[in-house]
């Protein structure tokens, strides 16, 4: 266990920060055992939507040094660690790209998708590859090049309508629902699955809750749109950064996933 790298806590009780570029493995509730990738700072977060159930706090609290982890850095890190796991004859089931932001805000996104791919065939190649976006980053060539070459792209959208989207993930610089959805059903080809958090509650004194049924028959139709082959629906799993947020029990997300079943679209709860 000498290699298992521990996600260093800061700055509250109920956010946290991953303190390296290569991470885990964690058991994650959607990915088994995954390593995780972290392309973004090590003491703060950098991403251009500021969800409210963020995990890794507010995405306007710039912490010091670079933000973004150098290219050789993170592929040092990553062999290094997946020669370890193969001296020891540990596997994992994914490399996951994750971490304190959106990974394909990294200039270099693309060199390393490929470097990180080309480890995994030559170290663990029974592992998958998978990256987890916000998708804003779409209309970006180099970006989309990357994600068709992983095994399994990962894709937010928690909201139908455009307010509760504006009112969950805070995108900064103008980005909407539309346009979000505009490349999700335009750019793979249906080939994508995609995640969405379920959570009500109180936020500047706005009550949201994306549960609701006029919430939940909006987002049905941009899915129906969209044709993903998968849709992951989970709720909050550690405290949030918020008290005032609640999870969504396990019983009523299996009900929205029946909803989706009903529209020939397939779906997995994380409880
Ligand atoms: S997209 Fe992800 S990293 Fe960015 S604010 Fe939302 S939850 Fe946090």
């Amino acid at each position: 266990m000498g290699l298992l790298l521990i996600p260093l806590l800061i700055s509250s009780m109920s956010t946290f920060l991953f303190d390296c570029a290569v991470f885990g493995p964690v058991t994650s509730r959607r990915f088994g055992s995954s390593l995780g990738v972290n392309l973004l700072s090590t003491t703060s977060k950098v991403c251009n939507f500021d969800c409210i159930y963020c995990e890794c706090g507010s995405s306007s609290t710039r912490g010091v040094g670079p933000k973004f982890a150098a290219l050789n850095h993170v592929v040092d890190s990553l062999e290094q660690t997946l020669s370890g796991f193969a001296l020891q004859c540990r596997s994992v089931d994914y490399i996951t790209f994750a971490g304190n932001g959106e990974p394909t805000l990294h200039p270099h996104f693309e060199q390393i998708v490929d470097k990180v791919i080309y480890l995994k065939e030559k170290l663990m190649p029974g592992a998958k590859v998978a990256v987890l976006s916000n998708a804003t980053t779409l209309h970006k060539s180099s970006v989309v090049r990357a994600l068709q070459r992983v095994d399994k792209r990962v894709l937010k959208l928690d909201a139908g309508n455009e307010d509760t989207f504006q009112c969950i993930d805070r995108p900064l610089g103008g980005t909407t629902l539309s346009k979000v959805c505009h490349t999700l059903k335009n750019v793979f080809n249906g080939d994508l699955s995609i995640q969405s958090m379920f959570l009500r509650g109180t936020v500047n004194g706005h009550r949201i809750d994306n549960t609701k049924e006029s919430e939940v028959k909006a987002w049905i139709e941009r899915l129906i749109e969209i044709g993903p082959s998968e849709v992951m629906l989970y709720s909050l799993d550690r405290d949030p950064p918020m008290d005032t947020l609640e999870k969504v029990p396990g019983e009523e997300l299996k009900a929205i996933a029946r909803q989706l079943h009903h529209h020939g679209l397939l779906s997995t709860v994380s409880t």
